[in-house]
């Protein structure tokens, strides 16, 4: 353990206080399939969120409505501040 190392870990670097967004993280367990169809539903203007959200909990990905549009409007990300 030296300041390189600390450095360069990821975790240590990261904001303690931001939540991870629950969509990233289901997409992370998706298939490629499954998160290629998740992405494009996101992607959809006519898709509801609730909707989104609703399927994804029937299937035990359990997340918000709220959670799937910051996700959508990328806010998870940081590049809306
Ligand atoms: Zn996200």
């Amino acid at each position: 353990m030296g300041l390189l190392d600390d450095l360069n870990d990821s975790n240590k670097l990261a904001k303690k206080n931001s939540m991870r967004c629950a969509m990233c993280e289901i997409l992370s367990r998706l298939t490629a399939d499954e998160q290629k169809a998740l992405n494009e539903a996101l992607a959809n203007p006519d898709a509801s969120k609730a909707n989104i959200a609703r399927i994804l909990t029937s299937n035990g990905y359990k997340v918000s409505q709220s959670s799937v549009t910051r996700h959508a409007r990328r806010e998870c990300l940081g590049l809306s501040r």
